[in-house]
């Protein structure tokens, strides 16, 4: 096992497996099989031409497969400036750990390519997207069988419908071709209720725990969620639906948002969708009214609030900065927003941290739903919607005969009303995230050693693979 690191710079690789290695200790898992389930399995980088504007352009883009314990491997793609080697296999890694934690049967992977998309035209994007998919699909690297992609930063349902295009003009004969992604348009195979997936995963997990007396009281707070003050890092896919839904459904206030340029602050709250569609037309936060403009986002991370949600980038929270975070609750909506040694003193401070692991695997929660519907060939709810409205119909008669007394007007429209597809994946979804917080809270209950949720995570990821590796052996 790892020795504590006295290097203050870690590498993102490094930073997650310090995490794990706190797990394999508190399970006491053999150092053989712990060095097994940390190493990456395999690598892709591929290095492929384009000709953008009659001039040929050299792309880099890697997949890398971290787990093949489970089968297909499961991550999401990005395409950002920032992404390397080192970031797509501690990305996979924690795809491996997350699938774990919320039981979806596969394993970890992850893929980047190496570009600004904001610098190309939707036709140069769709040619770039359609050949980095075949170079993959050649190298063995994506089928719906071996290793599925999804969205991830930068990516969305367009360029997932490219990918399963490009997969398709492959391999014509695979009658589950739509399998090989997810994340996919509903028009092509994609499954309701999987854009908003992981923003509304998240708000499933804040829920639940504010369901629990003990942890609530433990960090701190007093009462539910209504009212907490919130402050989010990041207003993109994740952190969009799960700032607006806290504001609309759960009564939080938005006191902050930490953007690229700067941050906004509103003591009163913020209005999400206002903000977004100011973000939409402006291309900025800057000149968004009903809100204080600070220049300098990253201070907005040490303001007093509640609650802090970081919903962008890894190592967001650092050594530098988490002395004096202010939340008592820290919710990882992003990947790696905080760095091994930021969650070292994390601890020691008694702030309570959610981790990322669980916190945004909503996301592959939902896409796990998209890929068993894709197998099916059905959508979620065809068969048994209106069979079960009659049933729910002809109960409500036999009530109000048997009875006499008038139902309310909500319990006849409850009970007359068949789930669809978005009611069966928000229900699967909302179920997924309570289990997974429940094993959490059982983890970190029996341990003695262990004092903070990322580790009870590890525990029991770690402890469900482990059994895997074990059954199986290592051949
Ligand atoms: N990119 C998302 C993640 O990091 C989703 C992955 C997936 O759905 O496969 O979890």
């Amino acid at each position: 096992m790892s020795a504590t690191p006295t290097r203050s710079q870690l590498s993102f690789t490094e930073s997650v497996n310090y995490m794990a290695d706190r797990a394999f200790k508190v399970l006491r898992i053999d150092e053989g099989i712990a060095n097994a389930i940390k190493a990456c399995s395999a690598t892709l980088e591929v290095n492929f031409p384009v000709e953008i504007n009659g001039e040929v352009q050299v792309f880099t883009g890697w997949r890398s497969v971290h787990s093949t314990h489970r089968l297909p491997a499961k991550g999401g793609i990005r395409f950002a400036t920032i992404v390397d080697q080192d970031e797509v296999e501690a990305l996979a890694a924690l795809m491996t750990y997350k699938c774990a934690i919320v039981d979806v049967p596969f394993g970890g992977s992850k893929g980047g390519l190496l570009i600004d998309p904001s610098q190309y035209s939707r036709d140069d994007m769709q040619k770039i997207t359609r050949r980095f998919a075949r170079e993959l699909v050649r190298k063995g690297f994506l089928s719906p069988a071996t290793n599925v992609p999804a969205p991830d930063m930068g990516t969305g349902e367009r360029e997932m419908a490219w990918i399963a295009d490009a997969y398709k003009h492959l391999h014509p004969e695979d009658v589950n071709y739509s399998g090989c992604v997810t994340g996919k348009p509903v028009a092509h195979g994609g499954i309701r209720g999987r854009t908003e997936a992981t923003g509304r995963g998240v708000v499933y997990v804040m829920r639940e725990f504010f369901r629990h007396d003990d942890c609530v009281a433990q960090a701190g707070f007093k009462g539910g969620l209504g009212g907490k003050s919130v402050i989010f890092q990041g207003l993109g896919n994740v952190g969009f639906h799960a700032a607006s839904i806290l504001e609309e459904e759960d009564g939080c206030l938005i006191t902050g948002l930490i953007e690229r340029d700067g941050a906004l602050v509103n003591p009163k709250g913020l209005s999400i969708t206002r903000v977004r569609e100011h973000i939409l037309e402006h291309g900025t936060i800057k000149g968004f009214p009903d809100a204080e403009f600070i220049a300098d986002g990253k201070s907005v991370f040490t303001m007093a609030c509640d609650i802090l949600v970081p919903a962008a980038l890894e190592a967001q929270i650092t050594a530098e900065n988490a002395h004096d975070i202010k939340a008592r609750l820290i919710v990882e909506a992003a990947n790696g927003p905080v760095t091994f040694e930021a969650d070292e003193i994390l601890r020691e401070r008694g702030v309570t941290v959610l981790p990322d692991a669980y916190v945004n695997a909503g996301g592959v929660t939902v896409s796990y739903f998209e890929w068993v519907r894709n197998l099916a060939h059905i959508r979620f709810g065809r068969m048994e919607r209106r069979y079960d409205e009659m049933r729910g119909a002809h109960l409500l008669q036999a009530i109000q005969t048997m009875t006499d007394n008038p139902i309310p007007d909500w319990i006849q429209r409850e009970l007359v009303q068949g789930a669809d597809e978005l009611d069966l994946v928000r229900s699967g979804l909302d179920d997924t995230m309570r289990l997974a917080f429940q094993q959490i809270k059982e983890a970190y209950d029996s341990y003695d050693e262990v004092s903070d949720f990322r580790t009870a995570g590890y525990v029991v990821a770690i402890d469900k693979i482990t059994r895997s590796y074990v059954d199986i052996g290592v051949y």
